[in-house]
């Protein structure tokens, strides 16, 4: 490790007559690792540092040297970093180059070089140095899983159950006009089709939900970066969210040439359009989690409080699902319920416990499904030894999935339809979010409505005769389709 930063400090006025008062300031502060020239009213500053970072080095001084000079009715201006030298150890050794932004970055073996020049002092307060350093690792121990999928195990499987039929039900519904595509990857649902999706709502809430003591809470359908930033999700998937802009103005004289254009082409003219509009500060809905978490931010909960279990149906979630979209169930915006626990690992244990067996319910009893459970982890954090420790065995997701007729070979076209997921102490952490005494954890679970009514009509079918008496008794009978001519 070598951390060799050059900066120089804009002093109010000339003070080259201080220079040996700093030559013993600086050895006694940092010893054989800073050193200092005034030149005029600039200081410039090198410290050489094989074991403490330098900018942190260089923060520790500021602050003295702003004493020092003060006495002297002299002032520190600015620091401006000139040149910083870094060279650090990584892990593994890089696969290809990478690029970051600021920094110029080559390898070694396992040896990063890097390169910092020029940059304003936003750069030393803000720790970027920092996160540059951890991106490098990063980007590098990337390389590793790039492309791998995730690991995928079979926790358990139901019975097979005959099939009614092998169509596609989102197919078969557009046919009989029960619903109708509304632009990328959006649907309205007529009567018949929005009578399933409520019926799947009320079992969900009735048989999941209630009975295992969720409350239930309103949320905005914005949800803002700040929010996104904590939990991951900005960095995560930028590519899947749906960004919100504002108007830049509501006063209709600043939209008067937009308004006149769109009278006379009949369409929108773009360009005009992006005038009037502010850069994005937040996005719609993506998983209903977020605005829960942030909604806690910062509180400490009673320990009577616990496990704090609340649910949404509010807002629906909308992601950019580009190539990828099939049917209603794989669309740019679904309807889920999510329910989410906050508690210490024991109560998140048994809160999963009793989720999956309500959900066997369900599965089993009234929707009459063929369907399994897996353990799924990502590839990095198989990698990074998180998955394996006994403590950690409760951290983690559960896919429950559907066999999909339609699409043949049973032993592969299966269909996640939900998840229960434990992810520790990130969350909260995130959020500070805290309890009087006990250690908390929190995970949440999804519930894709789509999801669960294309698994029953992939399986069941269209015609009501054949569906499970359990289920009729929350839809006894579907809505007439209005006719049209
Ligand atoms: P997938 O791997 O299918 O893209 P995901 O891992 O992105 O799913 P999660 O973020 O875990 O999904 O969301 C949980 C639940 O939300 C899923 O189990 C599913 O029921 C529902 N869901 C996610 N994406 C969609 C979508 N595009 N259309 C309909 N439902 C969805
Ligand atoms: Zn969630
Ligand atoms: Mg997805």
């Amino acid at each position: 490790m070598k951390f060799d930063l050059e900066c120089s400090i804009t002093l109010s006025k000339e003070a080259e007559n201080l220079q040996e008062e700093l030559n013993k300031f600086l050895k006694d502060m940092a010893g054989e690792e800073a050193r200092g020239e005034i030149r005029g009213d600039k200081l410039h500053l090198r410290v050489v540092s094989t074991k403490k970072r330098s900018h942190q080095i260089v923060l520790f001084l500021y602050k003295r040297l702003a004493m020092l000079f003060g006495k002297n009715r002299i002032g520190l201006r600015d620091i401006h970093l000139d040149r910083y030298d870094i060279e650090i150890e990584l892990d593994k050794e890089p696969i290809k180059e990478i690029e970051v932004p600021y920094a110029k970055v080559e390898f070694d073996g396992k040896k990063a070089k890097i390169l910092i020049e020029n940059k304003g002092e936003e750069f030393l307060w803000e720790n970027y140095v920092d996160r540059i350093i951890r991106l490098i690792r990063e980007k590098v121990e990337r390389q590793y899983y790039e492309g791998k999928k995730e690991y995928w195990q079979l926790i358990w499987q139901s019975e097979e159950k005959k099939e009614a039929w092998n169509k596609d039900p989102s197919e078969e519904m557009q046919k009989r006009g029960w619903i109708k595509l509304m632009g990328k990857g959006k649907w309205f649902f007529f009567p018949p089709a929005a009578s399933i999706m409520r019926a799947m709502e009320k079992i969900a809430i009735e048989e999941v939900v209630k009975p295992l003591g969720f409350k239930e809470i309103i949320q905005p359908m914005h949800v803002s970066f700040e929010t996104w930033i904590k939990t991951g999700h900005l960095e995560g998937m930028p590519g899947e969210i749906y960004y919100i802009c504002e108007p830049k103005s509501r006063e209709i004289e600043e939209w008067e040439k937009f308004v006149d254009l769109l009278k006379i082409k009949r369409k929108v003219d773009e360009a005009e359009l992006m005038k009037n509009l502010k850069p994005p500060k937040e996005g719609v809905c993506y998983a209903q989690c977020p605005n829960i978490y942030a909604s806690l931010a910062g509180k400490t909960i009673a320990e009577d409080s616990l496990p704090l279990l609340i649910f949404d149906r509010s807002t629906p979630s909308d992601r950019y699902e580009a190539g990828g979209k099939h049917g209603i169930e794989r669309v740019d915006e679904f309807h889920r319920i999510e329910i989410v626990y906050i508690g210490t690992k024991e109560q998140l244990a048994e809160i999963r416990e009793k989720l999956i067996e309500r959900y066997r319910y369900v599965f089993d009893d009234i929707l009459d499904l063929e369907w399994r459970m897996a353990k799924v982890t990502p590839f990095y954090l198989q990698q990074a030894g998180i998955v394996g420790k006994e403590e950690d065995e409760l951290k983690g997701t559960i896919d429950f999935e559907a066999w999909l007729p339609y699409r043949g070979d049973r032993s592969k076209e299966w269909l996640e339809i939900q998840n229960v997921s434990i992810v520790g102490e990130k969350y909260v952490k995130a959020f500070n979010i805290k309890a009087q005494r006990s250690q908390l954890w929190s995970g949440c679970s999804g519930i894709g409505l789509e999801r669960w009514m294309v698994a029953f009509l992939a399986q069941k079918g269209l015609e009501t005769e054949n569906w499970p008496k359990a289920f009729k008794k929350y839809l006894p009978e579907l809505p007439e389709m209005p006719k049209f001519l």
